[in-house]
């Protein structure tokens, strides 16, 4: 690259390359801080189509520092991991820590407030079966 110009062009590539803020977050809350590939901790994000400065939600996966390795190696040789292969594993487990945020949802739900729920609908079905005699009297 060229020293300093008085040019905008090396201006604009930087700003290019910047990260968008919250990005990072984004993807790795996503994915649960997990690699997309074998699950454990992620440490690193890969911009699957190659380009460091693309930083769109959909380029990029999580990865752990041993399946990250294995992305970079050369495809021929070791029959890696396509562009298409590697969003199937992020959507795949992005998927997944969906799933696994609901049912955890779902089992705070019941332990404590079902008993609420209960409770409550106890106290409904007490009133409308008070209003009910009522009217047969
Ligand atoms: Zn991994």
């Amino acid at each position: 690259m060229k020293s300093k110009g008085t040019h905008s062009k090396p201006k604009r590539l930087k700003r290019r390359a910047r990260i968008p803020k919250g990005v990072k977050d984004k993807i790795l809350v996503a994915c649960r801080h997990c690699c997309c590939i074998c699950h454990k901790h992620a440490t690193q994000i890969n911009h699957i189509d190659g380009d460091r400065s693309n930083w769109n939600f959909d380029n990029l996966i999580p990865l752990c520092p041993s399946c990250h390795g294995k992305v970079h190696t050369n495809y021929q040789m070791t029959q890696g991991y396509t562009t298409s292969q590697l969003k199937m594993y992020r959507d795949e487990w992005i998927q997944t820590c969906q799933i696994l945020r609901v049912v955890a949802a779902a089992q705070n739900v019941a332990g404590d407030q079902t008993l609420e729920f209960r409770m409550t609908i106890k106290s409904l079905d007490r009133r409308v079966r008070g209003l009910e005699e009522r009217r047969h009297r």
